[in-house]
């Protein structure tokens, strides 16, 4: 047996407002950063990493609510943590204090999620395996104990979920193998950043199509001409056969969503994310009624798996995006890939950030092999940034996820860049 004794955090916040890298109609400035954890044990073996993205200030905050964690680890054997990750999942999401600061959503929430990473990432190293693979390698029971059912059971439960999961059984290893051949369909948002020029944008989206990416996506809802144009000028470059979809990131009313989306019906929207609030599960719900055919996707903001079954209940996401570091963690989003399967909804994740495509490809290829068993109408956000920071940076072959084959979750950040990006003694602050 091994014992855990340290959980380190970490403060890592990249410059990237320097360059509007990341702008959109909601956020014109952000910071990309980590609240970083790293479990450490006594033995030989590998640490776990994990973190919460942020988007610069508060990632103090974030950190210090990861440090309140530190307690449920620091001295335990970690064998049987990493074996019942259920167990582990629900005496950190239940602590009868802490969960005051939720209920299970939230910078508590969250924190929760970065140290369940954390713990799958040293899983994964010990068993030699990507995460993806030893995820899919779990049988039916085993992936449904790593899920709480608690308020889901009215839509899905445990009986129903093991039947979604044995149904997808035959032809996991089938799918497996294609996975690694042909790796898993990506979109790119790298050329919509609200703060490029029309140059910018040009010039990205000819790259991206020549690049071999099917879909990319605009950032929308700051100015409606402004958007016009922008699509326009997206459409032409990529031409009738490349889907554009657009993000508004909150920004609108529910009535003021419906009547923008409708302006801007005529460039062949591909999906509209994040109209309005995510808390609003019924204004999706309109909105998608009406401006149907064009699809709601939505999932980065939502809160947790139970916002997650109202959304697909009142069907308002037509489109599911899981984000690794939103939700408390891989168990967490167990739950979701289970519920948008009864629904037969598509999952799309979120990822672009610092990090987020390294962790959220294994779960979108877990789903693949094990849950949905279709990559049918289903592709991973792709940005083009920050990838360098990490021991396994995400590799993309003609616009698609080559599946990974290093042990662990992608989380791992180089040693150089966590020490420069560190805030706010860094040396990437202190040239700043
Ligand atoms: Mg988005």
């Amino acid at each position: 047996m091994s014992t855990i004794v340290a959980v380190d955090t970490f403060d890592l916040r990249f410059p990237t407002s320097r360059l509007l890298d990341g702008s959109d109609a909601m956020n014109p400035d952000p910071d990309y950063s980590t609240a970083y954890v790293v479990v450490r044990t006594d033995d030989d073996g590998p640490d776990g990493h994990g973190f919460v993205f942020t988007i610069g200030r508060g990632n103090d905050v974030q950190v210090a609510a990861i440090d309140t964690l530190r307690s449920f680890l620091l001295g335990h054997e970690v064998e049987p943590l990493l074996a019942d990750m259920g167990g582990t999942w629900r005496r950190l999401v239940h602590d009868s204090q802490l969960r005051w600061l939720g209920p299970e959503k939230g910078a508590m929430h969250m924190a929760v999620g970065a140290v369940v990473n954390a713990l799958w990432d040293m899983r994964a190293k010990r068993a030699g395996l990507p995460l993806w693979r030893v995820l899919a390698d779990l049988t039916p029971d085993e992936i449904v104990d790593l899920v709480d059912f608690r308020y889901l059971t009215d839509v899905l439960d445990r009986s129903e979920a093991l039947q979604l999961l044995e149904s997808a059984r035959d032809g996991r290893q089938d799918r497996a193998q294609r996975l690694v051949a042909q790796g898993y369909p990506a979109y790119t948002t790298t050329p919509g950043w609200l703060g490029y020029d029309d140059a910018k944008l040009a010039r990205l989206s000819g790259e991206a199509v020549a690049a071999g990416f099917g879909q990319i996506k605009l950032k929308v809802g700051a100015d409606l001409d402004d958007d016009r144009r922008r699509l326009a000028i997206a459409r032409e470059t990529c031409g009738p056969d490349v889907r554009i979809a657009v993000d508004a990131n909150q920004r609108w009313d529910v009535d003021e969503a419906v009547r923008w989306i409708k302006e801007l019906a005529a460039y062949d929207l591909a999906w509209v994310e994040e109209p309005t609030s995510p808390d609003d599960v019924l204004g999706h719900a309109s909105i998608a009624e009406r401006i149907a055919p064009i699809p709601v996707a939505t999932g980065e903001h939502t809160a947790n798996r139970v916002m997650f079954k109202q959304l697909l209940q009142a069907r308002g996401a037509q489109v599911v995006q899981i984000d690794a570091c939103r939700l408390a963690g891989v168990n967490e989003n167990v739950a979701v890939l289970l519920l948008a399967a009864k629904f037969g909804v598509p999952v799309c994740p979120h990822a672009g950030g610092v990090g987020l495509c390294e962790i959220v490809q294994h779960l979108a290829m877990f789903d693949y092999v094990a849950v949905s068993g279709t990559a049918d109408g289903r592709m991973i956000e792709y940005v083009d940034h920050l990838h360098e920071h990490f021991s396994d940076p995400v590799r993309i072959d003609r616009g698609r996820y080559v599946a990974p084959t290093k042990p662990g979750s992608g989380a791992q950040m180089l040693q150089t860049s966590m020490r420069e990006h560190a805030y706010p003694g860094g040396a990437a602050w202190a040239a700043g």
